[in-house]
């Protein structure tokens, strides 16, 4: 059965259109777009309607640390003492707790706006280090915590097989750790599940860096899965670039680009700390990467040279990572501005034009690669993920449309989203997901639990 909404302006081939009609199929996709329609036995909806983004780069379970890490406990805070805080909540939670928070995290991202989550999932075992007698049971976990959400899903089965560059495993990575055919016999449990029950679900691979995955497995990750998205963590950190130049003989991201055949397939997410060789390199392999600018500030990452890759010509998509805050709008805006703090410039990622629409434009085109899932734009076999924007009760009422992007992008952000529909069926509706109060009634206990552990 094919249902149709009316929009008075929508996004559309790159531009604001009036008295658009998308026609949307049982399974949630797009089966035309009309424009300069009337309305004529469709549901009129108000506001401005322009495509879901994807949120690239999520570990649900870190939505239950925010804010449980932002205390000085010794000199020299950094990455690295960060880690040892997510470890002992990673090994803290149960697969209820997972489902828990994982269902709240995907409501928060539907509430801002993202409509389909790559999950970078690497908490596979109980809380001894043992497997699960499902071995896919938090994965089945994640998959249930979406389909409650209604939030699309790119399955990113993450091979953990190394403690570090020639490291041991540490303790507090019990939960995460695979062989390379244990994995393999995981991932294929994780298909059966997406196969019966999230058909619409994407499944892809991520080894989770060279740190934390032998470079014999990351090297043949590509041709040992020759299906979906690859996702790896690359050079978020200068002291991972340096062991990876010690141990290994060259930076990870020209690692990867000499080694691991990065395609367009691939998605290195962070790719924070590059240099003009790997910049080009990245640009014409046709990867994406994957930018999570909030999580790589609050971490003390280091800031990605933005104006240089794009004039490369390379694509980026965002992702909201360690989940300290989850907003589209807002990791755009902090993308841009700390290039505008280290320059001393304004607007250097868009010397031309509305910066928010420039933005915008590369995160939907960016994502819609890097998921796998066809998104980001309204046209005929897309999916119906659609944010609306409230023209009504927001600056939107007093602004021409040319500037109704900059206004989302750099001032309004998630408070002008009024509705979010995923797949068709509207989740968001005066900025709040239908099932929040529920969703959070689960949440708030393990919060509030984990708390009291630290
Ligand atoms: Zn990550």
């Amino acid at each position: 059965m094919t249902r149709c909404l009316w929009f008075d302006w929508a996004w559309v081939d790159e531009r604001w259109q009036e008295r658009v009609a998308l026609d949307i199929d049982a399974a949630g996709m797009i089966a035309a777009v009309r424009v300069g329609v009337p309305a004529e036995e469709a549901e009129i909806v108000p506001g401005a309607a322009m495509p879901g983004l994807a949120n690239v780069h999520s570990h649900a379970f870190q939505r239950a640390m925010a804010g449980l890490a932002e205390r000085g406990n010794r000199p020299g805070e950094d990455f690295w003492s960060w880690r040892h805080v997510m470890y002992r909540i990673a090994n803290e939670l149960d697969p209820d707790e997972v489902e828990a928070v994982a269902a709240m995290a995907y409501v928060e991202m539907l509430e801002a706006g993202f409509t389909v989550v790559g999950e970078f999932h690497y908490l596979h075992h109980d809380r001894s280090g043992a497997a699960y007698a499902d071995r896919a049971e938090l994965a089945g976990r994640i998959v249930a915590a979406a389909r409650a959400s209604g939030i699309g899903l790119t399955m990113l089965p993450c091979l953990y097989s190394a403690g570090g560059i020639g490291l041991a495993f540490e303790p507090g990575q019990r939960r995460f750790i695979n062989g390379i055919d244990a994995f393999g016999r995981l991932h294929e449990e994780i298909a059966g599940i997406l196969r019966r029950e999230m058909p619409g679900a994407v499944l892809g691979v991520a080894p989770h860096s060279l740190r934390a995955a032998r470079p014999e497995d990351v090297a043949r990750i590509g041709a040992m899965f020759p299906a979906g998205p690859v996702h790896i963590h690359a050079a978020e950190q200068v002291a991972e670039v340096e062991a990876c130049v010690a141990g290994l003989g060259a930076r990870p991201v020209a690692w990867l680009l000499d080694r691991a055949g990065v395609d367009g397939r691939w998605c290195l997410i962070h790719a924070t700390h590059i240099d003009n060789a790997e910049i080009g390199g990245l640009a014409r392999s046709g990867a994406v990467v994957g930018l999570c600018p909030l999580t790589e500030a609050d971490l003390g990452d280091g800031i990605f040279p933005g104006p240089a890759f794009l004039a490369a010509g390379g694509r980026f998509a965002i992702g909201s990572d360690s989940l300290i805050r989850i907003d589209a709008a807002e990791e755009l805006r902090q993308f841009d501005t700390s290039q505008r703090l280290r320059d001393q410039r304004r607007v250097v990622l868009s010397p031309e034009g509305s910066a928010g629409a420039a933005l915008l434009r590369r995160a939907w085109d960016g994502g819609r690669r890097a998921s796998g899932q066809a998104m980001g734009r309204f046209e005929t076999g897309a999916r119906a993920d659609i944010i609306v924007l409230d023209r009504d009760g927001s600056d939107l009422a007093a602004l021409p449309p040319s500037l109704w992007l900059d206004h989302f992008v750099f001032v309004g952000g998630r408070r002008v989203i009024d509705r979010v529909y995923a797949g068709g069926d509207l989740r968001v509706e005066r900025g709040a997901h239908h099932a929040r109060e529920a969703v959070a009634a689960r949440f708030r206990p393990v919060l509030r639990r984990l708390a009291e552990t630290l």
